[in-house]
């Protein structure tokens, strides 16, 4: 298969980063890379693949805290996705300073991302679904010919996001889920933030928050 996909659990949050690569055109992206951008950027290096782009499904600190490492040692560094309706957060170093945290944000993000834009790994595409609720503007990557969605903070095994960081909004994060993964395929996996992966199919049967 072309597409390979690295999980890395990083930082003081235990954050989940992922390295979706492309042995094909030797490109990979680095999705939320959460802390330690150099483990991340090792793993890239060891395969031969070159981070063309680093995907961020919110600002929260935890999600980024590698960013500046990865851009650092990359050539050309690569340009940052970030919805705009999170912009606001990213500028405050992701709410870092709250929990006690400096960190370097690294690039400033350049790809304004929108509901229902198509994104590309090789020839594997990426769809942008706006899920709000945990940030205003999460966003989730829906791949569909892997059945794969990368879903941050949105969901998890058998809980969802929090909502009572700032601007988070509890009954706009329950309707994302059920607009933007509950109409997924049962088999979806859901690549989230913390904790184990699951599936659309697990959660919709068993999530006690849903
Ligand atoms: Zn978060
Ligand atoms: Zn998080």
């Amino acid at each position: 298969m072309a597409l390979e996909i690295l999980s890395f659990t990083l930082g003081p949050a235990f954050t989940n980063a992922y390295l979706a690569g492309d042995s094909d055109s030797k490109t990979a992206i680095a999705i939320d890379p959460a802390w330690d951008g150099h483990i991340i950027l090792n793993a890239a290096t060891e395969r031969g693949w070159r981070v063309a782009n680093i995907w961020l499904t919110h600002a929260h600190f935890d999600h980024l805290g590698g960013a500046a490492a990865v851009a650092d040692g990359s050539n050309p560094p690569p340009p940052v996705a970030l919805h705009p309706d999170d912009y606001w957060l990213w500028r405050v170093q992701g709410g870092a300073p709250l929990w006690g945290y400096q960190i370097d944000p690294g690039p400033e993000p350049t790809i304004d991302l929108k509901h229902g834009m198509a994104m590309h790994l090789g020839e594997t595409q990426f769809e942008v679904r706006h899920a709000p609720g945990h940030t205003p503007g999460h966003v989730m990557f829906y791949a569909a010919s892997i059945g794969v969605l990368f879903c941050g903070d949105v969901i998890f095994k058998g809980s969802i996001g929090r909502t009572d960081l700032p601007r988070g909004d509890h009954a706009t994060l329950i309707r994302s889920i059920r607009e933007q993964v509950l109409t997924l395929p049962d088999d979806t996996r859901l690549l989230n933030g913390h904790g184990p992966e699951t599936t659309v199919g697990q959660e919709r049967e068993s999530n006690p928050f849903l």
